[in-house]
């Protein structure tokens, strides 16, 4: 187990939760209301707030098979708040894992497995709090007071949304697994801001010029997703996915 350098008083710890809970000096530092906002993104797509122990605060786990995408997270956040990506498991071994299987299907042919990369929000009182606020009965249910900011959606859009290229002119979606039984909930989180969405389930969907403005809104992209962002040339968007996935 590594040993983490507390921010404010230098010293080493193994936790430093434990450290900032017991300190009367040392406090958690804290997020910024931007910050906060690509938290909730987050929880609302990739992020899965857990902790590791039966007590103590929650964190929030963010796995992508997109290191890119990681490391732009952890570069939001910094070395306070969260750790550096780590690989999670090579795609190598999850390859062998899966083979081990009579079951295993491999008549894909050279069909591979992709490495997994995680990268962790720290331990966090307000992390704990989100649990409580975001999984009131276990499972995730957005709370109603609920209201999209750029920066929450760009972390939402991020994880679940993207461009569906079907027709040509691609019209940009995001899925919301969890919330389908509330499409009036979904769809008016968009109206608030002027936008007017489709629903299928599991999909809200923005054509044309709401979704251009909708992507101005919450641009820039961050890295790893930039190919959601294009909107004007298949190929240019081919590239850029190529590029990270
Ligand atoms: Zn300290």
């Amino acid at each position: 187990m590594s040993e983490d350098v507390c921010y404010c008083c230098g010293w080493s710890y193994y936790n430093l939760n434990n450290h900032f809970q017991q300190s009367p000096i040392c406090l958690f530092p804290e997020f910024s209301d931007r910050q906060e906002e690509l938290l909730k993104g987050l929880t609302m797509g990739d992020g899965s707030i857990t902790r590791s122990r039966e007590s103590g605060n929650f964190r929030m786990t963010i796995i992508s098979v997109n290191e890119v995408w990681l490391r732009w997270i952890y570069a939001q956040f910094g070395d306070r708040l969260a750790t550096e990506p780590t690989l999670a498991q090579d795609g190598e071994t999850a390859g062998e894992q899966a083979r081990q299987y009579e079951s295993f299907d491999d008549s894909g042919g050279d069909w591979e497995y992709s490495d997994v990369y995680e990268v962790a929000i720290r331990s966090h009182p307000r992390l704990t709090e989100m649990r409580e606020t975001w999984y009131p009965h276990g499972d995730i249910r957005f709370p109603d007071d609920l209201s999209l900011t750029p920066a929450l959606a760009k972390t939402w859009y991020g994880s679940d949304g993207g461009l569906s290229w079907s027709d040509g002119t691609p019209h940009m979606n995001v899925g919301t697994w969890n919330e389908s039984h509330r499409p009036e909930f979904l769809l008016d989180l968009f109206r608030e801001h002027g936008f007017e969405p489709t629903y299928s389930e599991p999909l809200i969907r923005l054509f044309g010029d709401d979704r251009d403005q909708f992507l101005d809104w919450i641009a820039p992209a961050p890295a790893g997703f930039e190919y959601k962002w294009e909107t004007e040339s298949r190929e240019h968007y081919d590239a850029l996915k190529e590029g990270v996935a």
